[in-house]
């Protein structure tokens, strides 16, 4: 982007992937070379060593690569089961590929609020949404930040509900109590609770559902997803469904996609699988700064801790008093782009707005939430720059737009 703004400095974008490709460049390029040898270019050994390599950082029995994080969900849910008739509950504060994966199966999503202090799914929300025809629960770990698990497995379990993760911000990212003081997660049973802490996102329902986009936490170089299970007949039914409905060439039977993910792309993605552990973790000391440096700060929540499993895929605060939008505003003026995740909660979007849906949570929040610049290598330099310019617009009051 241009440097065309009131700083005089270059523009910090939100995420920058070029010092991480950078920093991996040997090992990428070695990788390409690698496939252009054998040039198996279409489901070639390294997509199964992928599978491997994130079944086993999961710890689980399959993983299955597809094309991307939408039909991550969408082949799931279909190996799942879920189809015509079904309703499936998720949150309306997601990305809208949540509810299109939903909707491709012919399912109906149901849009339950949110919570207002991570903008995940409310559990009482999903309780409250549940009907005869509910079939399954799509949580979305928003942010990099678990949902409250313990809570809507118990309910999944109670009301013999599958339950699909949307991780496509959550890779590597695990659920952590954040004790009884929060009273968020006082519904939860306390031995689940013990029994689930450090457990990674994705390995809690019958499926996770991953997404490789660039932009994500564990984003490749170009569209990718992945799923994992423990159950044989997911895998099975979602190996089949990437490739045509057939198990076995000729042999379709049903229709399915064409949803394989590329030899290229996963033999890249196993040099990133080397590093995004550490690039997690040099999130998280980005976002554990900006905690400290904008906690005093009355007119604005932060994400809460401790909570040593998230992993700050997006660095997102909420503005309580004031325009978020000239917030916004001020900051590209001072050059420092942000982001809004999201500006319409999914019941709000045009596709439905013959649906009388009301949800406050999520219609407050809307308008609240921005997402600073955060990444494994967002200098300590740029990041001074961010928490001086939030500071100077939210205590100072010199809002001058350029
Ligand atoms: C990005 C995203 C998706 C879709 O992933 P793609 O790989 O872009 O198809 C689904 N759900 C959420 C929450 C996302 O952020």
């Amino acid at each position: 982007m241009s440097s065309i703004n009131n700083s005089g400095f270059n523009t910090i974008p939100v995420l920058d992937l070029k010092p991480e490709v950078r920093h991996m460049r040997h090992e990428l390029k070695q990788a390409c070379h690698h496939v252009m040898e054998h040039a198996r270019f279409v489901m070639g050994p390294e997509v199964e060593e992928l599978e491997a390599l994130v079944a086993g950082c999961m710890d689980v029995r399959h993983a299955v690569g597809v094309n991307s994080g939408t039909d991550a969900l969408l082949i799931s849910l279909r190996a799942a089961g879920i189809g015509e008739g079904d309703e499936v509950i998720t949150t309306t504060f997601t990305s809208f590929a949540t509810a299109e994966a939903i909707e491709m199966t012919g399912a109906r999503p149901v849009f339950a609020d949110i919570s207002p202090k991570d903008c995940n799914i409310d559990p009482d929300a999903v309780e409250a949404a549940i009907t005869p025809q509910t079939k399954a629960i799509v949580p979305v770990h928003l942010y990099g930040k678990s949902a409250d698990m313990p809570r809507i497995m118990e309910i999944a379990e109670k009301h013999d509900l599958i339950v699909i993760e949307d991780c496509a911000q959550s890779f590597g990212a695990a659920w952590h109590d954040h004790g009884s003081k929060s009273g968020q997660q006082a519904g939860a049973h306390p031995e689940r609770r013990e029994a689930y802490r450090g457990r990674l996102t994705g390995t809690f329902g019958l499926a996770g559902a991953f997404s490789f986009f660039p932009s994500k936490n564990m984003g490749g170089f170009g569209d990718g997803g992945m799923i994992i299970t423990n159950d044989d007949q997911v895998a099975a039914q979602a190996a089949m469904l990437r490739m045509h409905g057939a198990r076995k060439k000729y042999h379709n039977e049903v229709p399915g996609y064409n949803s394989r993910l590329d030899t290229l792309q996963a033999s890249m993605l196993q040099v990133k699988m080397k590093y995004f552990s550490a690039f997690n973790s040099r999130r998280r000391s980005v976002a554990l700064r900006y905690i400290d440096e904008l906690r005093d700060i009355g007119s604005i929540q932060l994400p809460e801790l401790p909570d040593d499993g998230h992993v700050y895929h997006q660095f997102t605060l909420q503005l309580l008093e004031g325009d978020r939008d000239i917030f916004a505003e001020y900051l590209k003026c001072e050059g420092i782009q942000t982001a809004v995740c999201y500006p319409v909660p999914c019941h709000q979007l045009p596709l439905y707005k013959d649906e009388p849906w009301s949800l406050p949570v999520a219609e407050r929040v809307k308008d609240r939430v921005i997402s600073l610049p955060i990444g494994p290598f967002l200098s300590e330099n740029d990041q001074d720059r961010v928490i001086a310019a939030v500071r100077e617009y939210l205590l100072d009051v010199q809002k001058e737009l350029c």
